[in-house]
């Protein structure tokens, strides 16, 4: 038997309300760290769920929640939403290494050729597909990989243009032609699973020993499918919105495929 239509109608006219006006407890300590811009952004969340940072579970705004804000000595400050019963809303410290949560499901790699003025070079771009809101003391919003990045030793770029300069310590090994790992000076493996190599990357790379390695959160997938010039694009505009971070990064073959090796 099929649901009467006025029932549906009045079903989704109720969500509706409730979507628009989440409830979310902000203490006045919170609102005074982040401001009145920062604290109004924070009442109109991007997405209709989020992840709570006690339990790790998902919560939805059709409950009320808790806005956390989450310091630590030289790192930016982090805003995230949490369940009432898991956290009141409050002005939390963390510890900066809970920032290094390697997670290679979290990141995409492509191996591209950017075209350049002494011909094309060889890069590595890390994708990260999740994203965290940030503010920075400053008031500033940030995406959360960003700081991880930067406090790693990778260098924030201005545009695609700029000379990338070394980032000492981090290292991209190659243990086949369908995998890559991408580790950190701190020694932490950052990534270590697919990643694409086609036949003139892998000959820049054994030209010259290292990559450019590229991350951020780009949409590099959301434009693949309008071909490499949208997807250079997409690279270009992250660099210019202050989401691109990069360095120039040595690169091990760890196996040759065997027509190479003769
Ligand atoms: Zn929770």
């Amino acid at each position: 038997m099929r649901t009467p239509p006025g029932r549906t109608v009045a079903h989704q006219r109720r969500e509706y309300t409730t979507m628009a006006e989440p409830v979310i407890r902000i203490a006045p300590p919170v609102a005074e760290l982040i401001g009145p811009e920062n604290t109004a952004a924070a009442r109109r969340p991007p997405n209709r769920t989020y992840k709570c940072p006690r339990c790790g579970g998902q919560g939805s705004f059709a409950q009320p929640s808790s806005l956390v804000v989450m310091v630590a000595d030289g790192m930016p400050t982090l805003v995230r939403y949490a369940h009432p019963a898991c956290m009141p809303s409050c002005v939390q410290p963390y510890a900066p290494q809970s920032f290094r949560v390697p997670d290679s499901r979290a990141m995409h790699l492509t191996a591209a050729l950017l075209p350049g003025r002494h011909g094309y070079r060889p890069a590595v771009i890390a994708e990260l597909t999740g994203r965290e809101t940030i503010v920075l003391p400053s008031g500033d919003r940030l995406d959360g990989w960003m700081p991880v990045l930067l406090d790693l030793g990778l260098s924030l770029l201005a545009s695609l243009e700029a000379a990338v300069p070394a980032a000492p310590g981090w290292s991209i090994a190659l243990p086949g032609s369908c995998s890559g790992i991408i580790s950190a000076p701190d020694g932490s493996v950052l990534y270590h699973g697919e990643l694409h190599q086609f036949a003139a990357w892998r000959q820049a790379i054994a030209a010259t020993g290292h990559a450019e390695l590229l991350s951020g959160v780009i949409g590099l997938g959301a434009a693949a499918p309008a071909g490499p010039g949208a997807q250079l694009q997409a690279l270009a505009e992250a660099a210019r919105a202050g989401l691109l971070a990069g360095g120039m990064v040595p690169v091990t073959v760890l196996c040759r495929p065997g027509p190479l090796s003769a």
